[in-house]
């Protein structure tokens, strides 16, 4: 079974905070005001951006194709990571994934929680470069500020379908895929900044009417509502 069925039963709560540490020091350095991160970022981007340019001598259609690239990858890594990072099939990984992201789930509008540290994520990034350095060498620069880019897009696009309103026009998908995250199918919809490599990977949320055919294709009861 699913580890996640424990967490299912879980009723998120819409006030309030969760507690990750008992340390009150600690677990203030875990609650991040939504302009830091996305300010850090879009400083950090530019500055590789210009470092490119400037010092390593790009040209601006190459910076922009590899920036889109980065982005592009930024998608698929934030689908792998929320998928097999944060919910995981495992017992031991259970522990781990309840502290970074199931206390999302249990309070899933506690806007303090809606990015992690960004000394965290800033020690991640440092990971990132040293492995996309290795890998790519100087395209590093538009690469990972286009990925940055990508990470700061998906924390702008999380918090706001976490706090605003749905809009009235395409973008509400967006919230309409996250909220089946949330409230009906956890296992499902792990892609936010777009639904697409759940698409790809087949985990797309299940139609109500597809459920229900499954459900009597096993003869269970089909319940009326
Ligand atoms: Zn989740
Ligand atoms: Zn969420």
């Amino acid at each position: 079974m699913h580890t996640m069925s424990a967490k299912k039963n879980r009723r998120p709560k819409h006030k309030g905070s969760g507690t990750i540490f008992k340390n009150p020091i600690l677990e203030q350095l875990t609650k991040t005001h939504i302009a830091i991160p996305l300010t850090l970022y879009t400083i950090i981007s530019s500055c590789l951006i210009y470092y490119g340019i400037i010092e390593k001598g790009f040209t601006t259609p190459v910076m922009i194709l590899l920036f889109f690239a980065g982005m592009f990858v930024f998608t698929l890594v934030e689908y792998l990571m929320h998928r097999y990072l944060y919910h995981p099939q495992t017992e031991k990984m259970e522990e781990f994934s309840h502290k970074v992201h199931g206390v999302h789930h249990d309070y899933p509008k506690d806007k303090k929680r809606l990015a992690m540290p960004p000394i965290l994520a800033l020690i991640l990034a440092s990971f990132f470069f040293i492995i996309y350095r290795a890998m790519m060498g100087d395209y590093v620069f538009g690469f990972l500020a286009g990925f940055l880019m990508g990470y700061t897009g998906y924390l702008a696009i999380h918090y706001s379908v976490h706090i605003f309103k749905v809009p009235g026009n395409f973008l509400k998908i967006l919230w309409h895929h996250h909220a089946i995250h949330h409230y009906r199918q956890p296992d499902r919809a792990f892609g936010v900044s777009s639904p697409l490599w759940d698409y790809i990977f087949g985990t797309m949320p299940e139609l109500l009417e597809d459920k229900k055919k499954q459900q009597a294709k096993a003869g269970e009861f089909i319940d009326p509502s």
